[in-house]
């Protein structure tokens, strides 16, 4: 059928037959972007792709097919006869004209002015000229069609045209978003860039406030620079229109009813956002800089790399703002902001993203260089991890500390490339227009919005000084910085545009200066619009300055226990999953019942539903959590006939708790920050991040020592995050055996956290529901077993569940007659079992074993308890399968040494110290554990 109203449009057009290759550019720019030709020529070629093809689907169609096509239909249509156009010179033009057109929108930011400093050199775009498409200045006078042009009429003059698109593509604003490729996106960027030329109409009020913005930005940096000479602050100069710009973000924030924004940054500028955005009061930051502190607290942490928390009030409501505590790793940050966000989401119940909006602020040779960022743009769209798109700024000054981004920063065009991985828009902006960074601040916001995606802001500035205040930053780059002395800061830019303009009297501008300096003199809040807290949605006081042996009360009713056990081994008859699993479930029905000792999985699953049921939610996380690495957990069921899945444990009861059980993304630093951020932000339920293999951990161990270990010490910030690290000598080689046992515990101290080798089903069960009843929140690291998950030996039963707890140690459990103990081995985890099964095979009634179920804080107490019979004892021994240079051994001999009694000697029986985590070949691993199973039983 199309072929007829192809040969009707045909007749009625100015094709003829001559005039392939017009119809050929015409197409290409088709493809290039639909929006670019016209809405008759986005029919004919829309229809073009399946002329011989009935499927649905367009398929790619070979240019000369193409062109054979509009050569047959123009002879078909006219019996022989070639179509002719009225004015083909014209056509001709007008498809060079859309051209023209679309190449402003794919490169128009190559040439934009984006560099304040006027330093950037880059090569003219030829596409953007007239002349490389065939047009001159005779043809600037001639109108032409615009397309999708979404400025001005259907029709403009040429010369009206090129003048729109280089105030739209080319002036301070470089939009980089022609890489997306959903049509709607790219048509509503289009409608919010092209018809305003990239400009925002600002009524002097606004303006005003802009001013505001720089205005405080450079008060603030220059009375700190004046008050504390040549101390590090990190200073914003340069990039001063960050401060204007964040406020401009959160307003538009608070007109589409967000209700809290979380911001990730480094240290560059911070002071300043501290005090000119979240509200700070001056009067505390001079204190930190005169050395002042709270001695209270745990040891702090430098002042450029504090949080803080307030309300902002807008027009359209308050919205509550959190800046993350962050240490000096420049980027990682990221996820722990994106966790944080995704916690107050659901908290909130707020699926679309809407309440909760992130921004991280970026440097611009951290966000192309540093890794976690590639893994957090991985995320955005991750059903576990996302939170309806984040707003990422760069704070684009030029220069890494001291490399230069011209030659050795990067090796991509822009800093901001890797985010086209998830086709994010990019809107490169000129720091020294602040007008235009406000236009961008608003059009990011709403982008967010509309389409819950990443969007980014590249902010290209310069930085006045230094890396610090202290540096000489014209020794590496003499002539930025022979530029940058004699370039007018951005408020002096801005104040004297303004005034130029007639829209602020210049005394006023003046004024305004002198206002902002008393202000800081007061030492009193500087912002506005802040408010004291009301708006955070949890209250950490049940939380705070708890121990981890206070004494708490994790006991469930047995018929509740059994209830439960009933409904975690159910799977509904719709639901056919495979044999396999099948017949892991019918193991669990014969568990519930009484008939089967609980394995592993089953008091696991028992505990979360435990949880649930108390009404706490639990989220787990990990690369293979659903189901467990090693076949265990299977909380998640899938459907062998369609692929659905089904979670027995969100089918305990109607008043559940929700529970979130999802497959993380391959990484494992932007997950475990992630969940560090989720855990920091809520206390109220149950965190676990589980590693594939345990010695993957090592991938995220900026996270371990820079908030895990320490965040409560620097920053006071609880997290009850749960780490589940599959640990354990199996044979399985160097890289997965080892959890690193030994770097959690060397980095053990002032109770920090705690370490756990949980040896039976029923310890993980009460571990696990002590992290969420006790209401100490302090991280969980686990080394959780592999073999042991279906070891017959590692069971437990009803009544351990229903009426044990955790144990911290557990004591020899054979009736052996104390008074012939000669011998006690200490040891953790599965090597137990390898202990009591020789044990047993030698009929050996002289030696007890005692397992330390929680190597950290250390308890000391129950150690005390579980040794009490053996103060004859004089020949301790530590057991473990780890080498001597790892595991627990040095990292905890003294407490073991202080847990024996006095006179009796402490001896090692393990592997030798060794280089590599464990060995390669399966007969040496025998051999090895073999021995150090003897060596312990002195056999
Ligand atoms: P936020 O919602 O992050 O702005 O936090 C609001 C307030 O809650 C903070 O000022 C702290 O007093 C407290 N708070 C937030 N997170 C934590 C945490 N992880 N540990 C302890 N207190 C916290």
């Amino acid at each position: 059928m199309h072929q007829g109203i192809m040969k009707a449009w045909l007749e009625s057009s100015h094709l003829y037959g001559a005039n392939a290759t017009y119809i050929e550019e015409m197409y290409e720019a088709y493809q290039e972007d639909p929006q670019a030709v016209s809405d008759d020529w986005k029919a004919v070629f829309e229809n073009l792709p399946s002329i011989n093809d009935s499927s649905a689907q367009p398929q790619e169609v070979a240019h000369s097919k193409v062109r054979d096509y509009f050569r047959s239909l123009a002879l078909d249509g006219n019996r022989g006869s070639s179509v002719r156009a009225s004015d083909p010179q014209l056509d001709a033009k007008q498809v060079k004209v859309l051209q023209l057109i679309n190449a402003h929108r794919f490169r128009g930011h190559q040439n934009a002015n984006l560099d304040p400093l006027g330093l950037w050199v880059r090569e003219p775009v030829s596409e953007l000229s007239p002349e490389f498409h065939g047009l001159d200045s005779q043809d600037m006078e001639s109108e032409f069609n615009t397309g999708s042009f979404a400025y001005g009429g259907d029709t403009m003059k040429l010369g009206e045209i090129i003048s729109a698109l280089k105030n739209t593509y080319c002036g301070s604003i470089g939009a980089e978003y022609m890489h997306i490729t959903d049509t709607d996106e790219k048509r509503w960027i289009q409608q919010r860039l092209e018809p305003s030329q990239g400009r925002a109409n600002y009524d002097k009020a606004a303006k005003t406030r802009i001013l505001e913005g720089l205005n405080a930005a450079e008060g603030m940096e220059k009375y700190l620079g004046a008050k504390f000479p040549g101390a590090k602050r990190f200073s914003l100069e340069g990039g001063d229109s960050l401060v204007p710009m964040l406020r401009e973000i959160i307003y538009r924030a608070g007109e589409s009813s967000t209700k809290e924004v979380v911001i990730g940054m480094a240290h560059r500028g911070r002071l300043n956002v501290l005090v000119n955005v979240l509200g700070k009061q001056p009067s505390e930051l001079f204190d930190e800089f005169a050395g002042k502190h709270d001695h209270t607290t745990g040891s702090g942490d430098v002042k450029y790399h504090q949080g803080f928390s307030s309300d902002f009030e807008t027009p359209a409501g308050n919205v509550h703002l959190a800046l993350a505590f962050n240490p000096s790793h420049l980027e990682i940050v990221n996820p722990v902001v994106i966790g944080s966000v995704r916690a107050r989401q659901d908290r909130r119940g707020c699926n679309d993203g809407s309440q909760v909006m992130p921004i991280t602020i970026h440097g611009d040779s951290a966000i192309t260089g540093q890794g976690i960022v590639q893994e957090t743009f991985n995320m955005s769209q991750a059903r576990g991890f996302k939170v309806g798109g984040s707003i990422r700024i760069v704070i684009n000054n030029q220069v890494g500390f001291t490399t230069s981004n011209t030659e050795d920063v990067r090796s991509t065009e822009y800093c901001t490339d890797i985010a086209k991985m998830v086709q994010a828009p990019i809107f490169h902006v000129n720091a020294d227009d602040p007008e235009a960074v406000a236009f961008v601040s608003q059009l990011a916001v709403d982008y967010r919005n509309e389409f819950k995606r990443d969007v980014v802001i590249d902010l290209v500035c310069y930085r006045r000084h230094g890396h610090n205040e202290a540096d000489e930053p014209s020794a590496t780059q003499p002539l930025m910085y022979a530029k940058i002395k004699k370039h007018p800061t951005p408020r002096k830019i801005y104040a004297d545009r303004l005034i130029a303009e007639n829209s602020i009297a210049s005394e006023d501008a003046v004024a305004m200066v002198n206002a902002y300096r008393d202000a800081l003199d007061e030492g009193e809040c500087v912002v506005k619009e802040w408010r004291p807290m009301t708006l955070h949605s949890v209250d950490w006081t049940p939380y705070l300055n708890r121990e981890w042996d206070e004494s708490y009360d994790d006991s469930v009713p047995m018929d509740d226990l059994k209830a439960l056990s009933e409904k975690i081994a159910h799977i509904p008859e719709s639901h056919p999953v495979q044999s396999r699993v099948a017949k892991i479930y019918k193991d669990r029905v014969a568990m519930s019942i009484g008939e089967k000792p609980l394995d592993w999985g089953f008091a696991e699953n028992l505990a979360y539903a435990t949880i649930l049921n108390g009404n706490k939610r639990v989220r787990i996380t990990g690369q293979d959590s659903g189901r467990g690495t090693f076949f265990h957990r299977h909380a998640v069921l899938h459907n062998q006939k369609d692929a659905t899945t089904y979670l027995p444990l969100r089918n305990l009861a109607e008043d559940q708790a929700p529970i979130d059980i999802t497959d993380s993304v391959l990484s494992e630093a932007s997950v475990l920050a992630f969940e560090y951020g989720y855990a920091t932000a809520e206390p109220g339920g149950l965190t676990i991040w589980e590693a594939q293999f345990g010695d993957f951990v090592n991938c995220a161990q900026v996270v371990i020592d820079q908030f895990l270990s320490s965040g409560e010490q620097k920053w006071g910030r609880l997290c009850g995050l749960t780490m589940l690290l599959p640990h354990g000598y199996e044979g399985q080689g160097p890289e997965h055996s080892s959890a690193r046992l030994e770097r959690f515990l060397q980095l053990c101290a002032n109770h920090n956290m705690q370490v756990c080798v949980p040896s039976t089903p029923a310890q993980v069960y009460h571990m696990l529901r002590r992290q969420v009843v006790r209401p100490m929140r302090r991280p969980l690291v686990v080394m959780s077993p592999k073999s042991l998950l279906r070891h017959p030996l590692a069971v437990s039963s009803f009544d351990e569940l229903a009426n044990g707890s955790f144990q911290n140690i557990i004591g020899e459990v054979d009736s052996l007659e104390s008074s012939k103990i000669d011998r006690v081995v200490l040891c953790s985890g599965k090597v137990y079992y390898d202990l009591i099964q020789k044990r047993s095979e030698k009929n050996l009634s002289n030696i007890a074993i005692v397992r330390i179920e929680q190597l950290y804080p250390f308890p000391h107490k129950e150690m005390e308890v579980a040794l009490a019979d053996y103060q004859h004892v004089k020949d301790f021994v530590w057991c473990q399968e780890e080498p001597q240079n790892q595991g627990a051994w040095y990292c905890s001999q003294h407490h073991f040494h202080s847990a024996i009694p006095a006179g009796a000697k402490l001896t090692y029986a393990g592997r030798e110290a060794s280089a590599a985590p464990a060995c390669g070949y399966a007969d040496l691993h025998m051999r090895q554990q073999e021995a150090l199973v003897n060596s312990a039983l002195k056999l």
